[in-house]
């Protein structure tokens, strides 16, 4: 993978790399998925690779905008209350009536929203505005040339680009493309990520645990933000630190991988961090500390012939988290060609004060009310409970050591 100089230096000594750093060495190295051809109910949440047009123009003919009657607006030009035009009702045309309708001079025609205006007709009259008559009509206010009418190409002109290519389907670009005619599209599909935690102290929940061992809450984590974040993502049972057995585990996944996250045995223990030693070997994933609390050891690189990205995140499950927020969410978009996944960020008073480690960003959980947000009392790595309460993260710039209560200060809104 190709690193910026600042990541480079912290890879090989052992400086810290910055946050921004660590993120383009990562965005450099990821290309986008091969696009394919998806049917419109498959489509969703993928990123167009192709521009999409109009078919034909839209709306495709002079249709009615309300329920009402089809007249020319000279016959009801005097209309008023207490003087309405009456005119003689000469038919009926419903939504999706393909017939030919030609409107006589001093009558009306009975028409529903979307249907087909009538020759000769240059305005609808909508049915609030008269008694309702079916053989004769009573038209109580004037309607301009026009009033009520949806022209042919009013919307868009046939050819016209509707969507373009880098745009994610979400629901209204979804009618978008089938108004357009289409019935598939060519899309970069959502990534598909597995996720796997490693260690030996983890136990699957639901099942016992014995002393010396927690259940594992990284491996269903990390597979709902990866899902969050629009990909197809699965968890595969924990990985035991065992040195022989972590490559072949993680290749196993990696047919049906676009993405593969695992969690732990990435810290500086030595012999028990099995990812980073079974890794190491493999010399395509790079190891190296981020300037940043929580999630300060990280690997990223390619693993396997098809050279599929890996992150090892640490395996606090904070850490997890907001490792995963920064730094593997824009991975996803880049999967899929785009960058529309970054998280909004905020300004916002400090309801309390924090610390924060010399030289290393902090990302502190908090909870953002409007303008206003609260730093909640637990901040360890391993704190999940305060996960649980959190929306956002207050972010305490790298040279600052802490912050005052009433302090302006950037907040991630978390997703
Ligand atoms: P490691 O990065 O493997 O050294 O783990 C750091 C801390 O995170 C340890 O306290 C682990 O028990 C904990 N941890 C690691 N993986 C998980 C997981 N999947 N779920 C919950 N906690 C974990
Ligand atoms: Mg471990």
């Amino acid at each position: 993978m190709t690193a910026g100089p600042a990541s480079d230096v912290a890879a090989a000594g052992g400086s810290l790399s910055t946050v921004e750093a660590y993120q383009s060495a990562i965005l450099s190295a990821i290309s986008p998925l091969t696009p394919v051809s998806l049917e419109l109910a498959d489509a969703e949440g993928c990123v167009l690779a192709e521009d999409v047009t109009a078919a034909v123009a839209l709306p495709p003919f002079d249709n009615s905008g309300m329920d009402g009657y089809a007249v020319l607006a000279a016959d009801v030009a005097g209309a008023a209350q207490d003087a309405p035009a009456t005119l003689q009702v000469t038919g009926e045309i419903a939504a999706g009536d393909t017939g030919a309708y030609r409107l006589a001079p001093g009558t009306a025609i009975r028409i529903m929203t979307g249907a087909r205006l009538p020759a000769g007709a240059d305005a609808v009259v909508p049915v609030e505005w008269t008694d309702g008559g079916t053989s004769q009509v009573k038209v109580r206010q004037p309607a301009e040339p026009g009033n009520a009418v949806r022209y042919v190409g009013g919307d868009a002109a046939k050819g016209e680009t509707l969507l373009s290519a880098g745009t994610r389907m979400r629901p209204m670009q979804i009618a978008v493309a089938a108004s357009a005619g289409r019935k598939a599209v060519t899309v970069r599909p959502r990534p598909r990520v597995v996720v796997l935690s490693t260690g030996d102290e983890l136990t699957e929940p639901g099942t016992p645990l014995v002393p010396g061992r927690i259940w594992d809450s990284n491996s269903y984590m990390i597979a709902a933000c990866a899902r969050e974040a629009g990909a197809v993502a699965c968890r595969r049972s924990v990985v035991p630190d065992d040195a022989a057995g972590v490559l072949p585990a993680l290749e196993e996944q990696l047919a049906r991988a676009d993405l593969l996250i695992t969690t732990g045995g990435v810290s500086m223990g030595g012999e028990h961090d099995v990812v980073k030693a079974a890794l190491r070997e493999l010399g395509t994933v790079t190891f190296r500390k981020v300037a940043m609390q929580p999630g300060m050891p990280q690997g990223f690189g390619v693993i396997g012939d098809d050279k599929v990205p890996i992150f090892t995140l640490p395996g606090n499950p904070v850490s997890a988290y907001v490792s995963f927020q920064m730094f593997v969410r824009p991975a996803i978009a880049a999967l899929q060609g785009t960058d529309d996944l970054s998280l909004p960020s905020v300004q916002a008073t400090l309801a309390a004060p924090v610390r924060s480690p010399s030289g290393r960003r902090s990302y502190l959980r908090a909870v953002l009310d409007g303008t206003r947000v609260t730093p909640l009392s637990g901040q360890g790595s391993h704190q999940i409970a305060y996960l649980g309460r959190a929306n956002a993260l207050v972010i305490v710039p790298e040279q600052e050591t802490g912050l005052s209560a009433g302090e302006t200060v950037d907040v991630v809104v978390l997703p």
